[in-house]
């Protein structure tokens, strides 16, 4: 029996690019697999306020050359890119599941490499991006880091650009913590990788719909998960006080006693003793924040809401489950 890929996008506000990318990007590619395997092709729109879903409904030559048609599971509201590859893995029916965005960014030509290496026995296939913004790369370096110091195994450079076989998604459906990274789970459900370099590429379409602030916080997710944000400005505030008081303190240390004082400033101990009580108030108010943030997760998990919600009357294709 012929196996089936199922091809996973997940898009939000793509309606400028989205025909580009499945007639021109993605269709080829699935002419390839055609040979050799049956195709499903899961769009996952995460409740686009834009013309995407109509953009998808109308790839129809699509469908007359490949005689694939596109599913469509649509989500209510916009529930972010992690819960809509969740949604593409759980709806997915494919022996093998191949996530990518479709802004056109991930070199969807590598699909049939990907899918060779899949044949060859590999569970999980990752694409690695070689080449990225000097700034990105100092910030992935640094949450790697701290990934690493906190015991979790992680790939520099790796992207939501995978294929992940039936076993892997099976596996991957059972987990239910509400706040996940798609990529990190599947790194944390063990299965060996094999990988793919790629060079980094410029948006096909349309600006990143993911800004540097939700970058950022997609790291913090990372490391403790949760968007509680007070709780976060109480503990940027405390990481303010420890960096104004450790370089005060510094500052008084050289100046004072290393340097015998030749501004002469005259600051006594008391006002030393003052610097070293802000500092450690710093310490407190970030590791407060810290807990917080652990609590607040605990917080999200006991409420146990769904994922996301389908919306079933716009989807199509799919089981409606
Ligand atoms: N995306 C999504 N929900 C969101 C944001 C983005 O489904 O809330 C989709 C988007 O349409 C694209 C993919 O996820 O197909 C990657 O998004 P983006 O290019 O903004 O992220 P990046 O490339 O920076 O990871
Ligand atoms: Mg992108």
């Amino acid at each position: 029996m012929r196996k089936k890929v199922s091809i996973v996008v997940p898009i939000y506000n793509e309606g400028s690019g989205i025909r580009n990318f499945l007639d021109r990007q993605l269709k080829p590619q699935i002419l390839k697999i055609k040979k050799n395997y049956d195709v499903e092709l899961l769009v996952v729109d995460d409740g686009s306020e834009d013309n995407t879903v109509d953009m998808v409904r109308a790839s129809g030559c699509f469908k007359k050359r490949t005689k694939v048609t596109p599913k469509l599971v649509a989500f209510s509201r916009n529930f972010g890119k992690e819960m809509a590859l969740t949604a593409g893995i759980k709806y997915a029916t494919g022996n093998a599941v191949i996530l990518v965005d479709g802004d056109g960014e991930h070199p969807v030509e590598l699909i049939p490499t990907m899918i060779e290496k899949w044949k060859a026995g590999a569970k999980i296939v990752t694409a690695i991006r070689t080449q990225e913004r000097i700034h990105y790369r100092l910030s992935s370096k640094i949450f790697h880091l701290i990934m690493r110091v906190l015991g979790n195994k992680t790939t520099e450079g790796a992207t939501d650009f995978r294929l992940i076989d039936k076993e892997v998604a099976d596996r991957f459906r059972e987990l239910t913590e509400h706040n996940r990274i798609t990529r990190g789970l599947i790194d944390w459900l063990g299965y060996p990788q094999e990988y793919i370099k790629v060079k980094a590429s410029g948006r096909g379409s349309s600006r990143g719909s993911y800004s540097k602030k939700k970058l950022r916080q997609l790291a913090i997710n990372g490391i403790v998960s949760m968007s509680a944000k007070p709780l976060i400005l109480l503990g940027k505030l405390g990481g303010v006080i420890m960096l104004l008081s450790f370089f005060l303190g510094m500052f008084i240390v050289v100046q004072q006693y290393l340097m015998g004082d030749p501004m002469q400033l005259h600051w006594s101990g008391a006002v030393m003793m003052c610097v070293f009580i802000a500092f450690l108030v710093g310490v407190v108010l970030v590791s407060q924040a810290i807990s917080s943030l652990y609590i607040s997760q605990i917080h999200a998990e006991a409420q146990n809401r769904p994922l996301f919600l389908v919306d079933k009357t716009k989807s199509y294709g799919i089981k409606k489950k």
